[in-house]
């Protein structure tokens, strides 16, 4: 119930707001100092509130005497918005892992992501080619801590952002760019999702793989830990994201793809987890004036290029079904292989069967097009690459379809 409360809360603010003013909202490079925020000052304290206390506060003296006509209108407007509350977030399948929400407030995004240096946008900080000039994606979204314990650390709880189970967690800080990490299953309209939460100080005692959680619940401490980067604490963050999850095999074909290669993190690894924008879902989910579907936001995801592939049997096809188109022909002649719709962080999101006689080339897998603008908008997977003027699959691409349908 303190859940309902805090998303309504915002949503009073988003309605006051009026609309998504964050995602037009100028990209101004700040100090790290300026970013600090003292939690007491924005109320985030609401989360352990009595459900009671939504919009029905005992009545102090100078309400009183409330007529009876009075009365039954604020009880019913009370009644009311916590039937529109309840409604509203039914089609919020994920919130906020820490008690940053500064993502639904005008200009917010200051104090809700943390950028890579003092001097960069806070764009760096969120997801997509918004590294290294556009060329390096970030995965994730770094959300930066609110409270600093007395060493210094950050101190903020990381909870999980819905419902689901733990699928892995990784202690050992040494093994990975994400540090301590942990990794949740939850099923949303039917797909399975993956949230994972980065650079933890500490997962909570006693939490272990297998167990279910539900939303908001403490899972861990935020903190700095990764293998790969130092994490000042001016900037310490959750990095937080939201995948689906390519391939149950992944550790096979690892060996098979990267032989002598590592992986210390069976199908868990990073590269088994294409990652979603959490900020287009967040502000998505958020907005009242348009209900929010997750299957909708992946199956409409901006098209980056099309493969065929000469492969009928691989997990993605069971664990996406939702995904996969109809084609009558396949139907009545059988399915020789699939037409799958990659966006450009390679997430398989529309996938068509195809009929032998539909399919022309012998090759195993095939790039039939690309989105030459959205390329050039997010070229930072680097899936595609053009040769003597002809697309290609670059590496990155031929590892991603691969694994796709291995
Ligand atoms: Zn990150």
């Amino acid at each position: 119930m303190s859940r309902l409360r805090i998303r309504c809360d915002a949503q009073t603010k988003m309605l006051k707001a009026n609309k998504f003013q964050s995602i037009a909202a100028p990209e101004k490079p700040v100090n790290g100092a300026a970013r600090r925020v003292d939690t007491d000052k924005h109320g985030f304290q609401g989360r352990g509130e009595s459900p009671q206390g939504h919009g029905l506060r005992q009545p102090s003296a100078a309400f009183r005497p409330v007529s009876r006509l009075a009365e039954t209108l604020i009880f019913s407007t009370a009644v009311w918005s916590l039937f529109a509350c309840a409604n509203l977030s039914a089609q919020e399948p994920f919130q906020f892992p820490t008690a940053n929400h500064f993502l639904y407030e005008r200009g917010g995004e200051l104090n809700f992501f943390a950028p890579t240096a003092p001097d960069k946008p806070w764009t760096s900080g969120s997801f997509g080619c918004v590294r290294n000039d556009g060329q390096r994606l970030h995965e994730g979204l770094d959300i930066l801590h609110l409270k600093t314990g007395r060493l210094g650390e950050p101190a903020d709880p990381v909870m999980a952002a819905a419902d689901g189970t733990v699928v892995y967690i990784n202690m050992k800080p040494s093994l990975s760019n994400y540090g301590n990490y942990v990794v949740i299953r939850h099923i949303v309209e039917g797909m399975e999702i993956y949230s994972l939460y980065a650079h933890l100080s500490a997962v909570r005692a006693g939490l272990q793989a297998g167990q279910p959680v539900k939303a908001g619940e403490v899972i861990a401490t935020m903190g700095r830990t990764s293998n790969a980067e130092v994490i000042e604490p001016w900037r310490a963050h959750v990095h937080f994201e939201l995948n689906v999850l390519v391939n149950d095999n992944f550790a096979a074909w690892f060996k098979t793809a990267s032989p002598g290669e590592r992986n210390d993190h069976g199908e868990w690894n990073g590269q088994n987890l294409n990652g979603l924008d959490p900020r287009e879902i967040f502000l998505r989910e958020h907005n009242p004036a348009a209900k929010f579907s997750l299957l909708d936001f992946i199956r409409s995801q901006t098209e980056l290029c099309r493969v065929l592939v000469r492969a009928t049997n691989f997990p993605y096809l069971k664990r996406y079904p939702m995904l996969v188109l109809r084609n009558p022909v396949a139907e009545k002649e059988g399915v020789a292989g699939y037409e799958i719709a990659l966006n450009f962080n390679g997430v398989a999101f529309a996938l068509m069967p195809r009929a032998p006689s539909e399919i022309k080339s012998a090759a195993k897998f095939q790039l039939l097009s690309v989105n030459e603008s959205e390329e050039k908008a997010n070229p930072c997977r680097h899936l595609v690459v053009q040769r003597g003027g002809k697309w290609q699959l670059a590496n990155e691409g031929l590892r991603e379809v691969e694994l796709l349908a291995y």
